[in-house]
């Protein structure tokens, strides 16, 4: 069946064509929707793009750093205000991938794709929707919007990211899972820490046990073991081609030890 394009100047434009047919796919770097072109997947009968060159600027917005939605991972790699992100953007796909994924992108991949996503959770990051609203992270991830997102909006953590991928093809293999960690002291005490695996539940997610574990209590050995041990707690992963959800149940925790403990 063709698949029709339509590109329009601004995103309430392209709100509205989106909303008019179920076919119809907003169209980021095109880097998973163009694959599922190529399968000849029914469901895609339209895609809708936006050129409006604001939403490939990365700029300053107080503390945050207002990501563009088309901002490309090889932009982010490069963007000096983005440098506690770069470390994630490198390790998604290769250089052609990398030249066009986008980090709003990001946001809607389907597992096991979604480091970056799983980053920006950690981060706490906000998205801004092309209808004028505000959210989290997390709620897109949760509930999908019927709006285009237009930008995100994340403040560089003050204790810095940490984040560990692991893979079985090195250097950009898919995803085993993906470790992003935000882990603040206060008077040599874990504060509101933010665990998130990405390849452990259909979208990256909190480790809420792992969290329980380090709140309050000094980054030590006896702590990260605890966190460790909590790490998978909840998740029921996946079974694919890359790892069975049993061995990613098993390693989670191995994984987070690795990370946390390079933060001592
Ligand atoms: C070979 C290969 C390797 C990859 N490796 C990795 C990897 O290591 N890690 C990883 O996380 N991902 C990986 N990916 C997946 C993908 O490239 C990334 O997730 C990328 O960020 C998706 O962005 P995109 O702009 O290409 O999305 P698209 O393919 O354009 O769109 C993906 C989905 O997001 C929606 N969307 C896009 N932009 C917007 C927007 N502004 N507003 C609302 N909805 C939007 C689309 O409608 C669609 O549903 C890989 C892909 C390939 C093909």
């Amino acid at each position: 069946m063709p698949v029709s394009v339509q590109t329009f100047g601004t995103i309430a434009e392209a709100n509205r064509a989106l909303s008019a047919g179920r076919g119809a796919h907003y169209m980021g770097g095109g880097t998973t929707l163009m694959r599922a072109i190529n399968e000849a997947n029914p469901d895609v009968e339209t895609l809708i793009r936006v050129t409006d060159p604001q939403l490939s600027q990365v700029r300053l917005e107080g503390s945050a750093v207002r990501i563009g939605a088309h901002v490309t991972m090889r932009e982010i790699a490069r963007s000096r205000e983005l440098a506690f992100l770069a470390p994630v953007a490198r390790v998604i796909g290769g250089p052609q991938v990398r030249s066009a994924a986008t980090a709003a992108g990001n946001l809607f991949a389907e597992q096991p794709y979604g480091d970056f996503a799983g980053a920006l959770l950690a981060c706490g990051a906000q998205v801004e929707l092309g209808d004028g609203r505000r959210t989290s992270v997390e709620d897109v991830l949760r509930s999908p919007p019927r709006s285009i997102v237009e930008a995100i909006l994340v403040t560089p953590p003050a204790d810095g990211l940490a984040f560990k991928k692991i893979t079985r093809v090195k250097p950009k293999g898919v995803s085993l899972m993906s470790i992003s960690a935000v882990v603040p002291r206060r008077g040599g005490r874990v504060d509101n820490p933010r665990i998130v695996f990405n390849g452990m539940a259909d979208k990256p997610a909190r480790s809420n046990g792992a969290e329980r574990a380090l709140a309050g209590h000094p980054l030590s050995a006896e702590t990260i073991a605890r966190a460790a041990a909590a790490a998978a707690d909840g998740f029921t992963p996946r079974d694919d081609s890359h790892a069975s959800g049993w061995y990613r149940r098993e390693v989670a925790g191995v994984h987070l030890s690795r990370l946390l403990s390079e933060l001592i």
